[in-house]
C-alpha cells in the first residue's frame, strides 16, 4: 500500500502521487468519488481541478480525462497502422476501455479480446469513464477479467493467433511484473507467430530509463525487428512516455505511411495523434539512443523503486 496520498495543504485536499513526488505534478481534489482496496490494488477515483476525472492504481495516475486519449492513441494505433489487415487484437490490461476504443476505431479489427486482472477497474471505468467505457460493450470486443500471464500461456497452448497485443498494464509494480518478463514475451511472441506485432507500454525514459532498456533489450532477444517510440502523457512522471514495438518480420518505423488512406481516414476522429506525428514518435532523444545500444547514457538516476523511500 502506497503511502497516504491524499494530503491537507491550505484548507485544499490535494492528491501526490507517491511515484510523481519528485515530479512536482500534485492534483488539486475537489472530490473523492470512491477510494478501494481490491485483491490487486488500491483504486481512488476522483476529480481534479483542471484534469477531470483521474483513476490512480497503487497510488499511481493512470487515467485522467485531460490526457487519456494521448497515451491511449500513441499505444494503439503504431502497431494497427502499420499491420496490413490488422483483424485480431489482443489487449492485456486496459480495464479502462481507452485503448480498445481506439482499437475498434479501425474498422479491419474483427475481434479484439481484453484482458484486465482486476473487474473493479472496469466497473469504476464504466461509471467514472463513460468515454472510454463505451468500447467495452462493442460487439467486436470480448472482456475477460483474468491474469494476463495465464492467459496467453493458455492461448498459446491452444494455437491460439492474434495480429496485435497490446500490452496496456500498470507500471511492473505487484500483479503488473509478470506482465514485464521474457516468459510473458515469449508466449506473447507464439501467438504472433511472424506478421504479428506486440506493443508494451514502456514507462517513462526521463525518470526510468533503466525499465524502458530492459523492456528493449529483452525484446530484442526474441524478436527481429524492436522499436522504441515515445509519446506525450502529462501526468506520467516526466511527461514523455515510451512504448515498444517488436515484430519478426515489420519494422514500424518505417511501415507506416504518414499520408496513407487508413491514417487519414483515422485523423478526423483523433484528438492527439496523425500520420506525421507517429512516424516522427520514432526519432528518440540522444540519452536514449545511447542506452539502448549499450552506450554510457548522460541520463538521471531512476526515481526510488519504493514509494515509501519518498520522505512524505
Ligand atoms: N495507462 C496506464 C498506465 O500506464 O498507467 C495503464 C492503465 S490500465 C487501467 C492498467 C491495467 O492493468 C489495470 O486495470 C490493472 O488491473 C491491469 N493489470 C495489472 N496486472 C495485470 C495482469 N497480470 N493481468 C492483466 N491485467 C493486469
Amino acid at each position: 500500500m502506497p503511502a497516504e496520498s491524499f494530503v491537507q495543504v491550505n484548507g485544499k485536499t490535494r492528491y501526490f502521487d507517491p511515484w510523481l513526488r519528485d515530479t512536482h505534478l500534485t492534483f488539486t481534489v475537489t472530490h473523492i468519488h470512491e477510494r478501494l482496496q481490491t485483491p490487486f490494488q488500491s483504486i481512488d477515483v476522483f476529480e481534479a481541478q483542471g484534469w477531470g476525472t483521474v483513476l490512480a492504481l497503487g497510488g499511481v495516475t493512470n487515467v485522467t480525462d485531460r490526457d487519456e486519449s494521448g497515451y491511449h492513441e500513441m499505444l494503439a494505433h503504431p502497431a494497427l497502422l502499420a499491420h496490413p489487415a490488422p483483424k485480431r487484437v489482443l489487449i492485456i490490461g486496459g480495464g479502462d476501455g481507452g485503448t480498445l476504443r481506439e482499437v475498434l476505431r479501425h474498422p479491419v479489427v474483427e475481434l479484439a479480446v481484453l484482458v484486465d486482472i482486476d473487474g473493479e477497474v472496469i466497473r469504476c471505468a464504466r461509471q467514472y469513464f463513460p468515454q472510454c467505457a463505451v468500447a467495452l460493450d462493442d460487439p467486436r470486443a470480448q472482456v475477460i477479467v483474468g491474469d494476463g500471464l495465464a492467459y496467453v500461456e493458455q492461448a498459446a497452448a491452444a494455437g491460439g493467433q492474434f495480429d496485435v497485443i497490446l500490452v496496456d498494464s500498470t507500471d511492473p509494480v505487484d500483479a503488473a511484473v509478470e506482465l514485464f518478463t521474457e516468459k510473458f514475451y515469449r508466449h506473447c511472441a507464439t501467438l504472433l507467430g511472424d506478421g504479428g506485432i506486440l506493443v508494451p507500454q514502456s514507462d517513462s525514459p526521463t525518470f526510468y530509463l533503466d525499465r524502458v532498456a530492459g523492456v528493449y533489450h529483452t525484446l530484442s532477444e526474441i524478436f527481429s525487428n524492436t522499436r522504441l517510440y515515445l509519446g506525450q502523457v502529462t501526468a506520467y512522471p516526466g511527461g514523455v512516455w515510451a512504448y515498444t514495438a517488436a515484430s519478426q518480420t515489420i519494422d514500424l518505423a518505417t511501415s507506416i505511411e504518414p499520408q496513407g488512406a487508413r491514417v487519414r481516414q483515422l485523423e478526423p476522429d483523433l484528438r492527439y495523434a496523425n500520420g506525421p506525428f507517429i512516424a516522427a514518435a520514432f526519432a528518440l532523444p540522444t540519452y536514449v539512443q545511447r542506452r539502448l545500444q549499450g552506450l554510457p547514457a548522460a541520463a538521471l538516476p531512476s526515481l526510488a523503486d519504493d514509494p515509501a523511500d519518498f520522505d512524505v
